[in-house]
């Protein structure tokens, strides 16, 4: 979370308070203004109490709005009950709540067989609280796995990640927090994830594993999982590097098993020991959910699991928190077993068509060029034609805002810090309507931003947010 400072001066105001809002109080008689940086001496009535917090929540942006995030904006209603019947029950009480703990175990199996685990049953997972949490316990696992395999070496040696410099920044917090060397395959013109060959080229006898994407957060374009794998084969016939690799299919590996059956991506490839994907992006749930799992009991150090028996009971766990409330792992099983392989299949590609058609007809506007076209992931990048040059992506970031839309505009990384970009993410509920829309929005704003003398904000990062 965002770390905070505590009260600056201009927090000691009060909140004002309506008056209407007050209830009835026989000695001041409407409710007194609370302080808003420390705890009030007394408390306030539960519908004024409400209507403040609800009132200050209005100038949040409108979520089915925001283009930038992948995370899901909305649920069935059923899902939300569901949800509401859980928010007191606690993941980690496995036994006291065996029927949730049996829910994540049965969402875990079907993940094992939709990823082609050669055997499904001997496949280990567990729910997390997204990708990040999950990317950290597979980090994990191969750095144990590493440090035991040299333990005459260790600590002397220091571990390696190789990844692209398109990783998510949850990668970056892997290395820095486990202190774990980043080896980055940086980008080289037109390709804007990593290449196979030069991810092999940056392995060595220190290197506890290989981050392939599926599906970039920068352009929502698949790493050639496959590829990399044949080059790190290569690499062993060579050497000897026997180099396991981790698929991030943050949003992809709920998008490949259903659009995109041909791609060869998971477990069928056998260097790949693990597999994450976040269960509130393209999983469809609520955000506070991930998934990782292991194609067997040997990719997950036994050592790294606990069990503890406090709470009765001696359910192995893996998990950097303890406590974390079971809602959206329920809310995870219905949705698998409301939507089906078909049901999945016909929201993402829902998806997939909004996000290809809006991009084909951006490109048509002629005043852009797509990087991508939002035919991997439902997701797509692009930026102004060479032959403009009265505005930047910048500018149509600002502009957009102003009918409510939420694009973030960023630049990219290492050898390509000259490009700068607009991301569209389409996700379920983002429309062919909204998108016929946002497109009416865009064109209007066209011929304004050619009338411009020049790119006009300067300020970049207010204008914008880069959401991974
Ligand atoms: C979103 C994302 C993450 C982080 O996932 P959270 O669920 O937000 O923690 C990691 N990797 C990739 C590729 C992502 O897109």
């Amino acid at each position: 979370m965002a770390l905070h400072k505590g009260p600056e001066k201009h927090d000691e105001r009060k909140i004002s308070v309506n008056p209407f809002y007050g209830e009835a109080n026989p000695v001041g008689g409407m409710t007194e203004a609370p302080p808003t940086h420390r705890l009030p001496d007394t408390p306030l009535a539960p519908n004024t109490a409400y209507q403040l917090v609800h009132d200050e929540l209005m100038l949040d942006g409108n979520s089915r709005l925001n283009l930038a995030t992948f995370v899901t904006t909305w649920m069935e209603p059923q899902a939300g009950v569901l949800m509401a019947e859980c928010r007191d029950k606690n993941m980690i009480d496995k036994d006291e709540y065996p029927r949730t703990a049996e829910l994540e175990r049965r969402c875990v199996a079907m993940l094992a067989d939709l990823w082609n685990a050669p055997d499904p049953s001997a496949a280990v997972g567990c729910s997390t609280t997204g990708s990040s949490e999950a990317c950290m316990l597979a980090g994990m696992a191969l750095k144990r796995r590493w440090t035991t395999r040299n333990a005459d070496r260790y600590p002397g040696a220091r571990p390696n990640l190789v990844m692209g410099v398109n990783v998510q920044v949850c990668w970056e917090k892997f290395c820095n927090f486990w202190e774990v060397e980043a080896r980055q395959v940086p980008m080289e013109g037109d390709r804007f994830h990593l290449d196979p060959q030069a991810a092999a080229e940056l392995c060595d006898e220190n290197t506890i594993g290989v981050v392939g994407v599926l599906g970039s957060t920068f352009d929502g374009s698949y790493e050639p999982i496959a590829d990399l794998c044949a080059a790190l084969d290569a690499l062993q016939e060579r050497t000897g590097l026997d180099i396991p690799v981790h698929v991030d299919g943050a949003s992809g590996a709920m998008i490949a098993p259903f659009l995109d059956e041909d791609l060869v991506w998971d477990f069928r490839l056998a260097r790949v020991a693990s597999i994450n994907t976040s269960g509130h992006k393209y999983g469809l749930v609520y955000p506070g959910v991930g998934w990782a799992l292991w194609r067997d009991k040997e990719a997950l150090p036994e050592e790294l699991v606990f069990r503890v028996n406090y709470l009765g009971g001696d359910m192995p766990t893996f998990a950097l928190n303890f406590s974390r409330p079971g809602a959206q792992v329920v809310a995870q099983y219905y949705t698998f077993l409301r939507l089906g392989r078909d049901g999945y299949r016909a929201v993402q590609q829902t998806s997939r068509d909004v996000a290809t058609g809006l991009a084909e007809r951006i490109a048509a506007l002629d005043d852009f060029r797509l990087l991508t076209r939002g035919d991997e992931l439902p997701v797509f990048a692009f930026t102004t034609a060479d032959h403009v040059t009265s505005y930047d992506v910048f500018d149509v970031s600002r502009r957009l805002r102003e009918g409510g839309w939420l694009v973030p505009a960023y630049s990219f990384p290492e050898n390509r810090q000259d490009l700068s970009v607009l991301r569209v993410v389409c996700r379920n509920g983002f429309s062919h309507d909204l998108a016929d829309l946002f497109l009416a929005d865009l064109t209007r704003l066209v011929p304004e931003l050619r009338r411009q003398p020049h790119p006009l904000t300067h300020d970049k990062e207010a204008a914008t947010g880069f959401h991974h």
